[in-house]
């Protein structure tokens, strides 16, 4: 097993390491990655961000993103670099399932596996951990791994506080979330200080929208909301007809959810989208309400309490009236 030290005496040499994270890279999981590769690469590693999936386009100017590969698109080299890495790092993600077809690979790989993560019950594929599920994003770790466990805080270049800024504002509804401690706020500002500038990252992340995805949001909120005042809990339903019709792409319906979350009293949100492979759960309650745990034990899922995703492989009408006939189980936990 590794600890910090041996950690820093391995990467005293030159090594060849993969990054990766999770499918569909969220701007946590992208910038914790980079932030990781900008960093290894400054100290002469040759480093390779492989992730397994496309991205959303609104994460399409992050420093080091024209570097990242996506898994399906290069499958054959993609292995031979994952089967030759000394060190893997798979940060924002906990379980191999997250990483889809890499998965295997991954498995199968000699590399020493570095896993940096905030998600509930590691499933235990990696040799070090830097884990903690009370912090706000990866990138909070990965920051708290180069500054503290790694003693190289002079390494936080722009570029890497410009990352690990968009991971943190991300995974905290722009430092709105309950896990918004003084601590958070406190990296905030430092890496503000070393170059990360906020007000642009704001902008890029929040402020560009296509013409195409406002309307879509709009026709959501008017003819895809269903309020079930009874147990606390709005959700969207969106069919892939709609996906095409506002030729919604990746990242396009993130957001979306909270809105539901917006009226006065609810304590659950849901969205349920079907994507061309599966249908996709997202979930966000407000205090002590488990998303993670109705996702874990009904949709094939998990994430944190306050936020978390799953997926069937059932017709979309189905899962909506599978979500619906859960919710008298947790009646008492929604309107309590
Ligand atoms: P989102 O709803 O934004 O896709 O995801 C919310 C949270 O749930 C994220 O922290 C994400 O990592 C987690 N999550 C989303 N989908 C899945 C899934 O299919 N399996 C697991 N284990 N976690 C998920
Ligand atoms: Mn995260």
């Amino acid at each position: 097993m590794f600890t910090p030290e041996t950690l820093r005496e391995e990467l005293a040499k030159p090594k060849q390491i993969v990054v990766t994270t999770h499918h569909k890279p969220d701007g946590d999981a992208l910038g914790s990655s980079l932030a990781v590769y900008h960093w290894l690469k400054a100290k002469g590693h040759a480093v390779h961000v492989i992730v397994p999936s496309d991205f959303p386009a609104f994460l399409n100017w992050m420093p080091g993103r024209q570097d990242v590969t996506i898994y399906a698109e290069k499958k054959t080299d993609s292995d031979r670099r994952i089967a030759e890495a000394d060190f893997i790092c798979c940060l924002d993600f906990n379980g191999l399932p997250r990483i889809h077809a890499m998965a295997d690979s991954v498995k199968n790989t000699a590399a020493v596996k570095i896993m940096i993560d905030h998600h509930l019950d590691p499933e235990g594929f990696d040799d070090y951990r830097h884990w903690d599920s009370s912090a706000a994003a990866t990138a909070q770790l990965v920051y708290d791994f180069i500054v503290n466990v790694m003693g190289d805080h002079q390494a936080i270049t722009p570029d890497i506080a410009t990352c690990l800024y968009t991971g943190l504002m991300t995974d905290t509804g722009s430092f709105r979330f309950q896990t918004t401690t003084p601590s958070v706020h406190l990296i905030a500002a430092d890496l503000i200080t070393r170059g990360a500038k906020n007000w642009e990252i704001h902008e890029h992340v929040y402020n560009s929208y296509t013409e195409n995805r406002l309307k879509f949001l709009g026709f959501c909120l008017v003819n895809r909301l269903e309020v079930l005042h009874e147990y606390r809990t709005a959700l969207f339903s969106v069919s892939r007809q709609d996906l095409s019709r506002f030729r919604i792409t990746t990242g396009d319906t993130e957001g979306l959810v909270n809105y539901a979350l917006s009226i006065s009293g609810m304590k659950l949100a849901a969205l349920i989208v079907d994507r061309t492979d599966q249908v996709k759960l997202s979930l966000r309650s407000i205090g002590d309400f488990p998303c993670n745990e109705v996702c874990r034990d009904h949709f094939n899922g998990g994430g944190h309490r306050n936020a978390a995703g799953g997926n069937s492989n059932e017709p979309l009408a189905d899962v909506v009236q599978k979500f619906k006939a859960l919710l008298p189980e947790y009646k008492t936990r929604l309107t309590q």
